[in-house]
Order: C-alpha cells, then structure tokens, then sequence
C-alpha cells in the first residue's frame, strides 16, 4: 500500500490546480450571482486534457485511472464543484453509459466529440414523479413501425438546456415495471425537442440544469440504446461513475473550506489573540482535517476498486455518502469561523456552503446510500 501520489498524478494535481485557480475562480463570483453556467470552461477543459480523463483514448478520453482522475476532479472542484460538475458531467454519466451499452457505431459517432467538447451531451433519468424510485419513470416510449414516439418530462437535468446530444430512459411498457425501461438517444434538433432552463436556485448557482420535454417526438429504432429492460443497470454504471466524481469533489470543496479556514483563523484577530489561538476553534479545525483525510481515503479506496474491476457498491456508497455528508458539516463549520465575513461571496466559504448541500442530493440522496449499504451489509432490501 502506498500513500504517495506518483508523480504523473502530482503532475494532473498540478495542472487541474492552476487550471481551476486561473479559469474558474475569476468569473465565479460574477456568474454565481446571475445564475450562469459558462460553457465556454468545457472547451477550455478540453484542450488541457483535463475535461474526460477517466475515458479511453479512442473516444477522446485521456484513458487513465480513476484515482487519477478522481485527483483531477478533487482540485477542480476545490475552486467550485458546480461548474465543474456541469462542465464533466457529460463525459462522467452519460459517456460512460454509452461507452458500456451502446453499439460501437453509437460510440464512434457521440463520445469523441463530448470527450473533445465539441458536443454537450445530458443524461436524463429524473422525472416529476420519479426521483429515487426509477419505478415510478413516466416518460412513454411507444414503437409505431420502424419509429418510436416519445411523450414525456425529465426535470432538474444538467445541461438540459444547453445539451446538443441527450441520452434518457423511458418505459415502454408499463406492465413490465423496471424490466419495461429501455434507453434512447437523443440530439436537441428533433422536432417534438424543447427544454427551459431552472432558475431560482438556492444553491449550485454556478452549475447548469434544464427541464426537457418530449412530445410526440420520434426517433428512429437505431436511436434505442442497449437492451429493452436494461436501461437502468446500464444507467447505474454511468451513475457509479458520477458518484465517484461527487465523492472526490466533495472531498476538493471540503479542502478548500479547510485551507480557507486555516489562514482566516491565523488572521483574524479577537480577544488579544488570532482566533486560531482559541481552544474551541482549534478543536472545529481539528475536526474538519480529519474528516477531509477520511473522505480522501474512502474517495481513493473506492477509485482504485472501481480501476482494478473489483466489485465495490458498498465502498462506492462509503466513499459518496460520507465525503458530500462532511463537505456539507466543514462548509457550514467554515462560514461560522469566518463569522458575518463568511456569509458574502467575498470568501469562498459561502459558495462552497451552498453547493455542499446538493452535493448530498445528486448522485443518489444519503439516505439512498445508507440504504445500500445496509442492504450490502445485511443482504435484505429495506427500500420498499
Ligand atoms: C444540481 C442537480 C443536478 C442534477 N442532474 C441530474 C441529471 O443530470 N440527470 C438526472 O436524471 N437527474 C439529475 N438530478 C436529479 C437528482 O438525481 C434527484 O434530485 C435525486 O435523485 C433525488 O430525487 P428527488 O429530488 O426526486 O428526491 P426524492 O427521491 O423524492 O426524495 C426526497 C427525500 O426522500 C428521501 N427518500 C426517498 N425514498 C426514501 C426511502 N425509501 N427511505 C428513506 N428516505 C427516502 C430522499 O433521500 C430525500 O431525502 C439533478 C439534481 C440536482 C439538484
């Protein structure tokens, strides 16, 4: 077992660094106020090699490990996990489903440009009525000859207004239940098309989600991905790989309120002393290392199973679970250290407070992973 970080992985450390310090954090302020997701930061990711490491290099992928990649991730989203999370997404959920169940003419036509980003590309599983419970998926598929004809909403999608290429799950025969789901692909001209952009937002300001609607549009029968019946397993591979990227990001916004902390707590001086000298802040200090360690090594544990091809849902579950529950616990812990400073956009706490708690959200709730876990460790199913 070695801790160290080889030294291509200190160099991706490095360049995802200095990229995220030079074309993230100057406009964040300015785009988080408005509500605007820049996608301009895709291409620019693209060309440094940092925008779809985990992929293989025949579609436009760096091909590497996913604790290297994981490590890229990490830093980018030290600077902000939302816009990262808009600009990766793509490659990260989507691609890597296509990648698992689509036909190598589905493959060569769709990844090398979302690889590149040349093509944004959304996958939409989420539904008014159908959250966690993929069950309750609402969206109709119906075959008429050689077309499909698709009814249906998908809500809180990212990029769902800007994606050109959308990759979604709907049923085709309801009697079926889950076994009824099957995939389809999707690009943004196809009459029956529309989607609006979400705003309003609370937190995730500077990411990017739409709500897409599909009426009467139809697609033709190569346009089905994977098997009838398969579209949520194939999903879920997609999803493993979000969580992965949630789980290291929250770990990078977690690092970022702790560095951020640290010098705040050596400058800020109160009752004769930086409040650092303060026994009660040294001890929240104390608390927020150990926990941004623990979620690391949960983060890199379940990366290296996942590149080796070991079976690692319960691990993946740890690793999502704990990191974004304690990136929301040192987010909220940092503005308070910042006292009234923390709660304007001057510090980079209060945004990273902000995005902490929808980090808990996608990629499956805590309690859907506490759930997993439970149901890894104990062999029963307690979702129903
Ligand atoms: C910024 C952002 C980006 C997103 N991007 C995408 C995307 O690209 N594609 C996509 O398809 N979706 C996306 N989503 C949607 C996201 O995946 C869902 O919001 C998430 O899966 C939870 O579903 P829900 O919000 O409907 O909550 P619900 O499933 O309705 O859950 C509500 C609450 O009930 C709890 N709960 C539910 N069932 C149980 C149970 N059995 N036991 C105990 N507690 C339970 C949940 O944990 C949660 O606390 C995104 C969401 C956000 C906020």
């Amino acid at each position: 077992m070695d801790f160290e970080l080889t030294e291509e992985q200190r160099m991706f450390h490095d360049m995802a660094r200095k990229f995220a310090e030079q074309e993230i954090l100057p406009t964040l302020k300015e785009n988080e106020r408005q509500e605007k997701f820049d996608p301009g930061i895709i291409k620019k990711m693209a060309s440094q090699g940092l925008l779809a490491p985990h992929m293989p290099k025949e579609y436009g992928g760096l091909g590497l490990d996913y604790i290297t990649s994981a490590i890229i991730w990490e830093q980018l989203c030290g600077a902000s996990l939302s816009v990262t999370q808009a600009a990766v997404s793509g490659p990260i959920q989507p691609a890597t489903n296509l990648l698992d169940a689509g036909t190598e003419e589905q493959k060569k036509k769709y990844l090398p440009p979302v690889c590149k980003g040349e093509s944004i590309m959304s996958g939409a599983v989420v539904e008014p009525t159908a959250g966690s419970d993929s069950s309750m998926i609402e969206t109709v598929a119906r075959r008429s000859g050689n077309r499909w004809i698709i009814n249906g909403t998908k809500i809180f999608i990212t990029n769902g207004e800007i994606a050109d290429v959308v990759l979604f799950i709907a049923q085709t025969d309801k009697s079926k239940g889950l076994k009824g789901l099957a995939s389809f692909i999707v690009e943004r001209d196809t009459p029956g098309f529309s989607s609006t952009p979400l705003k309003g937002k609370i937190s995730w300001r500077g990411g990017s989600e739409g709500t897409l609607r599909f009426t009467d549009m139809e697609l033709p029968l190569e346009n089905q991905v994977g098997e009838i019946g398969g579209a949520l397993r194939d999903a879920l591979r997609g999803i493993d790989t979000a969580r992965l990227f949630l789980a290291a990001g929250a770990v990078g916004l977690a690092q970022s309120c702790l560095e951020a902390s640290i010098k705040y707590a050596k400058e800020r001086v109160q009752f004769g002393k930086p409040i650092g000298g303060h026994q009660l802040i040294q001890e929240i200090i104390a608390k927020m290392a150990t926990k941004v360690d623990a979620a690391r090594w949960l983060t890199y544990r379940a990366a290296d199973l996942k590149s080796r091809g070991i079976r690692h849902i319960k691990e993946m579950s740890y690793a999502k679970y704990f990191s974004t529950e304690a990136a929301l616990w040192i987010a909220s812990q940092a503005v308070k250290i910042h006292g009234s400073f923390g709660t304007i956009d001057d510090y980079p706490v209060g945004h990273h407070y902000q995005d902490a708690i929808t980090a808990t959200i996608l990629g499956g709730t805590a309690q859907m992973h506490q759930l997993t876990i439970g149901q890894q460790l104990l062999e029963m199913a307690a979702f129903r």
